[in-house]
């Protein structure tokens, strides 16, 4: 709740003048968290329009000075700030699904919504990378706006797949498919979402290494066996990957791999 944070903020300010407005301004950020909240539910945080100040006094800038000089750093606040940036599972970034959480994303800009600055749910964790593709981005309507992990659900459905390219080495081409009974809205946000974060390039590099890494192991099940026997060792990797996250590029990579003949015919040799 903003209010906590607001409270132990106020507390471990140092400059008086800023705490005394923070105080103040108080009001004001409790109205815009009880407005994210509705905006949020109704996936139209777009909507939420920009404002330089929060009233009566506090521009962006003293905002930003209560956000990085005191709820960031300050012994009263830290463990607010840590709380919501340990909340992912294994710590891994949930824009990417793949780097770890190094810092908080404030979804809705601070340069363009000070009042946001310090209301939780406004505080995504992600990882440096992530934070800074998006940097000031403010979404103009309900498509543009890529994941929010407290009001968003895209992991109802495998919607991040991939395909094979027949080169040498062998190399995977991931991209987004179209869940049946996602609305086209849904499916345009996981493109938006895709490409902003740029997915697609991150998740070919690690395919890669992991189709580097498999090669001997493909190679023995070979000698071993026959193709449908690569198909089936890759097919079970498949399936140990989605039960554990049905959109990580592992996923997709092994279905992709398992699904190729030219792949499970050799083509891993290469
Ligand atoms: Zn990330």
């Amino acid at each position: 709740m903003a209010k906590n944070v607001l409270d132990a903020c106020i507390s471990s300010i140092r400059d008086e003048g800023l705490s005394k407005n923070l105080l103040l301004a108080s009001t004001a950020i409790v109205l815009a968290e009880a407005n994210y909240f509705t905006q949020g539910l109704g996936m139209k945080l777009y909507s939420i329009p920009g404002s330089p100040q929060v009233p009566p006094t506090l521009t962006t800038a003293d905002m930003k000075r209560v956000y990085a000089g005191t709820f960031v750093k300050s012994r009263g606040t830290r463990g607010m700030y840590d709380h919501l940036k340990a909340a992912p599972k294994n710590d891994v970034c949930p824009l990417c699904a793949q780097r770890t959480v190094s810092t908080l994303d404030h979804y809705l800009a601070q340069a363009i919504h000070p009042a946001l600055t310090v209301v939780p749910l406004n505080l995504v964790p992600a990882c440096a990378e992530c934070n800074k593709l998006k940097l000031d981005y403010q979404p103009s309507s309900e498509v543009q706006q890529s994941f929010h992990p407290y009001f968003d659900d895209f992991d109802d459905a495998q919607w991040l797949v991939a395909e094979v390219l027949e080169t040498s080495p062998a190399a995977v081409r991931f991209s987004v498919a179209a869940p049946p009974g996602w609305t086209a809205t849904k499916i345009s946000r996981a493109t938006r979402h895709f490409e902003a974060f740029r997915l697609a390039s991150l998740y070919a590099s690690h395919a890669g290494v992991e189709i580097s890494n498999i090669r001997y192991s493909l190679e023995r099940v070979a000698s071993f066996g026959t193709p449908e026997d690569v198909r089936l060792h890759l097919s079970d990797r498949a399936e140990s990957a989605r039960r554990a996250y049905p959109n990580a590029w592992q996923t997709a990579t092994y279905q992709a791999l398992a699904a190729s003949v030219w792949f499970c015919s050799g083509g891993f040799r290469a």
